[in-house]
């Protein structure tokens, strides 16, 4: 059995860190399906986490004196570049959306998302250089990429044109994941220090979980999502609601929201019964279909009821939030002996953490929390401390590439650009098992999902990923 459990564990790693590959894929109807991983997005262990590489590979900027990064992210449907100083300063910054063009597909095509990428990434460079007032990539300290988790091929357009770049200009280069550059921002954008350890709800289009974050290149998975991710769910509700949902659901779901009413559509809270910090919306998202379907014509060409349906779906997703971080408080303080730490701050981070809703419930939330269960100390009485980076900055972005390889740097980290390629998958960090010595064990239900995961892959037919990139996904 355990034998068993660790012939499987590269093939649990690689299937989980397809995730991001597939929020994409999710996002559109296309035949692109959960078959070709299989695997809950809950599935979090594993030996190929994020580690960045030890030393300087190709060299470090002046540390003596403030110095420049050049941060490229091209990992989905966002052409991002910016100029960050490693005092925090962004100096220039422009991005390249790509909502209109997925709009009319209804999701995103890694296909036409290259292309686009391609197009636009030397014109982005060349604004955010101007804007940061420097006449070229000469006049920076170093050049960053997100070089994964992503869609390869996107990711790819992005690497190559970093890689010129350094090479070119003999910069140093950093390689940077992109979920740890959306956890990191916070430490850029906060008006106070963000010091290490926190606790970090990482809430985007691909992924949702929780960490404890101890330090750059340190995070151990407390729970995550055994199914869709939350900006996954939003982007579907949406759908459902025939909202627009090129560049995600989200916002458009978000402004309907405001105009509806919390509890008129009843669903239920997912996972209510269960004392875990794991998450689910797959039901959630199915709940708010059958509810769709139930209600009887009338009722559903009233001005009002989508706006109900949203502000229902919304308010129950995030109670499920809210939930699973009091678990992760207690969790905190219980096991803090144990971990070496006790994290007080809450960073909520990626492309969710835009809602404004959810920023305000997550801060009563903290600031509900028993002054003095945990160290640090929110503002207005609770013990647990909120730091959310501003809304432009939580999708993603050009600044926090740059931000994430400054931090790299300053540890004196840095990458060979010479034959760097990019990783579509690429967990972030193990279990928080392996931070307490406790051995992994596979999931409940791991195996059976794992005989269907190595069925689909036996059907799966060599090419097969150049193929879905031409396919809706
Ligand atoms: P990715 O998941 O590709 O890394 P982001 O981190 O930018 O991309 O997150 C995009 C996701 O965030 C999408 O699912 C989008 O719907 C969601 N999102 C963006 N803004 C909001 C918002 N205001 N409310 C809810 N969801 C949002
Ligand atoms: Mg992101």
């Amino acid at each position: 059995m355990a034998l068993a459990a660790l012939l499987l564990l590269p093939l649990a790693v690689s299937m989980r860190a397809g995730v991001r590959l597939l929020r994409c894929s999710a996002s559109s109807r296309g035949p692109a399906s959960r078959a070709h991983v299989g695997l809950p997005k809950g599935v979090e262990w594993g030996r190929q986490y994020h580690r960045p590489a030890s030393g300087a590979a190709s060299g470090l900027p002046p540390q003596d004196k403030p110095f420049t990064v050049l941060g490229i992210e091209t990992s989905c449907d966002d052409t991002g570049v910016a100029v960050v100083r490693s005092d925090g300063t962004i100096l220039g910054e422009a991005l390249a959306s790509q909502a209109a063009l997925h709009e009319e597909f209804g999701g995103v095509m890694p296909g036409v998302a290259r292309d686009a990428h391609a197009e636009a990434l030397d014109r982005v460079t060349a604004e955010a250089l101007k804007r940061a007032g420097l006449a070229s990539v000469a006049d920076v300290d170093a050049v960053a990429v997100t070089v994964g988790p992503g869609l390869e091929i996107c990711l790819r357009v992005g690497c190559e044109s970093a890689k010129a770049l350094a090479l070119e200009h003999a910069k140093p280069f950093v390689a940077v994941h992109h979920l740890e550059a959306h956890v990191l921002m916070a430490r850029l954008a906060a008006a106070e220090p963000v010091d290490f350890p926190f606790l970090t709800l990482l809430v985007s289009g691909g992924h949702c979980m929780l960490l404890l974050s101890r330090a750059v290149g340190e995070h151990y998975v407390i729970g995550s999502t055994l199914d869709d991710a939350l900006g996954e769910a939003y982007d579907k509700v949406a759908r459902l609601l025939d909202l627009p949902v090129g560049g995600g659901g989200g916002p458009a779901l978000e402004a309907l929201a405001r105009d509806g009413s919390a509890g008129a559509v009843a669903l239920p809270v997912p996972m209510s019964r269960k004392k875990n910090c794991d998450f689910s919306f797959a039901g959630l998202k199915t709940a708010v279909r059958r509810a769709i379907e139930k209600t009887d014509d009338a009722r559903r060409a009233e001005p009002s009821f989508n706006a109900d349906v949203a502000a229902s779906f919304q308010d129950v997703a995030i109670s499920h939030l809210e939930q699973r971080l009091r678990y992760a408080f207690e969790l905190c303080e219980k096991a803090g002996d144990e971990w070496g730490c006790r994290p007080s701050t809450l960073v909520v981070s990626g492309g969710v953490a835009a809602n404004a809703e959810l920023r305000r419930r997550l801060q009563a939330l903290c600031d509900a929390t028993p002054a003095g269960a945990a160290d640090g100390g929110g503002d207005d009485g609770g013990s647990w401390r909120l730091v959310v980076p501003p809304p432009r900055l939580c999708t993603d972005n050009g600044v926090m590439v740059a931000w994430a390889a400054v931090e790299s740097l300053r540890l004196g980290r840095s990458h060979a650009a010479e034959g760097r390629d990019v990783r579509a998958r690429w967990p972030l960090g193990p279990s928080i098992a392996q931070l307490t010595g406790e051995v992994e064990v596979p999931p409940k239900g791991y195996h059976a999902r794992t005989a269907k995961v190595m069925r689909a892959i036996a059907n799966t037919k060599p090419g097969k990923a150049e193929v879905d990139a031409d396919q809706p996904a």
